[in-house]
C-alpha cells in the first residue's frame, strides 16, 4: 500500500506534468472509484477546470482546481496515476481518464479497486482531511509532540506510528523501518518510551521518510511512478520483508510478528 513517500513521489511526478493544464474531458470506467457522484456529474463538474496545484496531505493526493474545487485521491492498495499520450481504448485496470489540453491523458489505474476519487467544495469541511494528524516532514514533528501523542498510551508503538490521526502518512513498511532505525522494539508501548527514545524516534521518522522520497518510494508489489517506472527504496529496506534473514547490523535473524493483523519485522537484539 502506498505510504507517504510513494504518494509524495506521485505528487512530484504530477506537478511536473499536469499543473496549469485544463481538463478537457473525463471518462469513468468504474463508478465505484468516484462514489457518491454519478459518472456524468463527476465528468461535468471537472470538465473545463484547470489544475492549479497538486499537493499531498498524509496519504491523500489533492488536486486544486479552478474554478474552486478539490479532487481528493487515495491510492489505497494498488491505485496509480499514469500520464501518457492519448489512447483510443482503456486497458483492463483503467478506472478513469482525464484528457488534458486535448493532448495528454492522465489515467487513474487501480487493479484492486479500493482507490477513491472524490470532489469536495472545501478542504476545511472535509472530515477525512481535518482529522489527519501532523505532517511528519514538517516542523510540527517534535519529540515533544510525540510525547504528547504517545506517553499516556498502552498501545504498541508500531501501531501508534500508523495511527493517521496522530502522524499522517506512515504505514506498515515505514513503521518497521523507522523503529529499526530508532532501535526501538515494535512491542514497546507509547508510555514506555523515554525522552531519549522519543528524540531518536523523531529523527528516525524524518530520516527514513526523506531517504525513501529520495529513492522515489518502495515498489514491493505494484507501486509505480507516473512514468510507470518503479521506485528504488525496496533495495534499501533493512527489516521489512526480511523474515529470518540476518540483521544488517548484528546478524541475528529478523523476526516477523503480527500486530493488529499486520506484519511487523524487527531485530530482537538491536531493538529493545
Ligand atoms: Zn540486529
Amino acid at each position: 500500500m502506498p505510504e507517504l513517500p510513494e504518494v509524495e513521489t506521485v505528487v512530484r511526478g504530477l506537478q511536473k506534468l499536469v499543473v496549469s493544464q485544463k481538463i478537457t474531458s473525463v471518462q469513468v470506467f468504474r463508478n465505484n472509484a468516484i462514489t457518491p457522484l454519478s459518472p456524468e456529474i463527476f465528468a461535468q463538474r471537472l470538465t473545463g477546470s484547470t489544475i492549479e496545484a497538486v499537493t499531498r496531505r498524509g496519504k491523500f493526493l489533492i488536486f486544486q482546481l479552478n474554478p474552486r474545487l478539490w479532487l481528493l485521491a487515495h491510492l489505497r492498495m494498488t491505485g496509480k496515476f499514469i500520464v501518457t499520450s492519448l489512447l483510443s481504448t482503456p486497458q483492463k485496470h483503467h478506472r478513469a481518464w482525464f484528457q488534458l489540453d486535448h493532448t495528454q491523458l492522465m489515467i487513474f489505474d487501480d487493479m484492486r479497486c479500493f482507490g477513491t476519487l472524490e470532489l469536495v467544495e472545501s478542504l476545511d469541511d472535509t472530515k477525512k482531511i481535518q482529522q489527519l494528524g501532523i505532517e511528519p516532514l514538517s516542523s510540527q514533528l517534535t519529540w515533544n509532540h510525540l510525547k504528547d501523542c504517545f506517553n499516556q498510551s498502552s498501545t504498541a508503538i508500531k501501531n501508534l506510528l500508523m495511527d493517521q490521526t496522530k502522524i499522517a502518512g506512515i504505514g506498515n513498511i515505514y513503521a518497521s523501518e523507522i523503529l529499526f532505525e530508532a532501535r526501538i522494539s515494535p512491542l514497546r508501548t507509547g508510555s514506555q518510551l523515554s525522552i531519549q527514545e522519543l528524540k531518536k524516534l523523531k529523527k528516525s521518522i524524518q530520516k527514513i521518510l526523506n531517504a525513501a522520497i529520495d529513492k522515489n518510494g518502495t515498489s514491493i508489489s505494484d507501486f509505480r511512478k507516473v512514468d510507470e517506472k518503479t521506485g528504488e527504496f525496496q533495495n534499501f529496506l533493512k527489516v521489512y520483508g526480511k523474515n529470518e534473514l540476518p540483521c544488517f547490523h548484528c546478524s541475528t535473524p529478523i523476526q516477523r510478528i503480527i500486530q493488529q493483523q499486520r506484519s511487523s519485522f524487527f531485530c530482537s537484539s538491536c531493538q529493545q
